[in-house]
């Protein structure tokens, strides 16, 4: 049983492989680089994110040196920010303690910062040919359909079946291909939904397809419930320049810019621009008028953002303190920061020409 899997498996994918950028280089931080940009992003839209990161940081010093601003502003639209700062630092580590070149080495690998399991066994089995076998969501679905596992596929015990297949199946020899291949066959033919068994190379073996259940996998509790937040922004218009701040640590967008917010409970709580009186003159303000809901959907949360726009005269501005990082931003100026892409939608809309 399972004795042509590897084979089976590789001969598929040189004949059927996406042709994508990463895949001509043996290069740590190219791989590197698409593996983190690729973590809960589809190749579509983190393909233009590669292009534009490689264009502009071409090596690792590059990158290493670059601030954290920069990186985030090239970042923006992607989400899951912390990608993006940990990106920053594992590439200062890289440059600080290996002279700039990743250890060939999947555990010292392991222990640089945003780089998990998964990315670590990418880079060791793929630059280096370290026979480490990665495991994603599409590995796993891949793996818990063919291998019929009928209990939760996140559970320690589903995953150690799975760990142990890959570990016997790898292919010692062609590891980087072995990993690409299994990654691949789960985007294009063993996918969510229904799986294409019929074009599928591992269907004579898969148990899954045998017992008529690979529909039905992988079998995954029941998520964590989504969070529902209700944003409040108050935006101050100083005759087209606007107050910003950027966001502290402890909540989403870290590092990144937006206006005064005001967290509410549900939507029918009306916030009071009263609150700022210690930050912003209230009596000088004009309210100029009131966004609708805007919508944002992240993995765990459900964000529903209004904005409140008001006219503050130039002379009050003249007067602000710029308490809690409040500063004052030209048009121009406020597009070259890193910003969440509801904020960048509304000021599209509201603001920048
Ligand atoms: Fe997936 Fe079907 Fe292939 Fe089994 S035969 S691995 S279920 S596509």
């Amino acid at each position: 049983m399972y004795i042509n899997f590897s084979s089976y498996l590789i001969s598929w994918y040189n004949e059927n492989k996406r042709e994508l950028p990463w895949r001509e280089s043996r290069d740590p931080y190219v791989i590197w680089l698409s593996e983190i940009i690729l973590q809960q992003t589809r190749v579509a839209q983190g393909l233009p994110y590669f292009y534009r990161f490689l264009e502009k940081y071409p090596n690792l010093t590059s990158l290493a040196e670059a601030s954290e601003s920069d990186v985030l502003r090239m970042w923006q639209g992607l989400g899951y920010y912390s990608r993006a700062r940990n990106m920053l630092i594992c590439a200062q580590t890289v440059s600080q303690e290996f002279n700039g070149i990743f250890p060939a080495d999947y555990l010292q690998l392991r222990k640089l910062p945003g780089i998990g399991p998964y990315t670590a066994a990418a880079i060791a089995s793929i630059a280096f040919k370290i026979a480490v076998p990665v495991i994603d969501g599409n590995v796993l679905r891949v793996m818990a359909r063919y291998l019929a596992i009928e209990q939760d596929v996140r559970s320690p015990d589903a995953q150690n079946i799975i760990q142990k297949h890959l570990q016997e199946f790898i292919d010692p020899l062609a590891p980087n291909l072995f990993n690409q291949a299994l990654m691949e066959l789960g985007a294009l033919i063993c996918k969510p939904g229904t799986p294409d068994c019929i074009h599928c190379p591992l269907q004579l073996e898969c148990a899954g397809f045998r017992k008529g259940i690979a529909a039905n996998l992988p079998i995954k509790s029941r998520k964590t419930p989504k969070r529902h937040r209700f944003f409040h922004y108050f935006v101050f218009d100083c005759d087209g320049d606007i107050f910003l701040k950027k966001r502290v640590a402890g909540d989403i967008w870290q590092g990144m810019y937006d206006f005064l917010l005001v967290e509410l409970t549900n939507e029918k709580e009306i916030p009071d621009v009263r609150q700022f009186s210690k930050q912003i003159p209230v009596n000088d303000l004009t309210l100029k008028f009131e966004s609708d809901w805007y919508k944002h959907i992240l993995t765990h949360q459900h964000i529903l953002i209004k904005f409140h726009v008001y006219d503050l005269p130039l002379k009050a501005s003249d007067v602000l303190p710029e308490g809690e990082g409040l500063k004052l931003y030209s048009n121009k100026e406020l597009e070259a920061l890193p910003k969440p892409v509801p904020i960048v939608r509304f000021l599209k809309e509201f603001f920048i020409n």
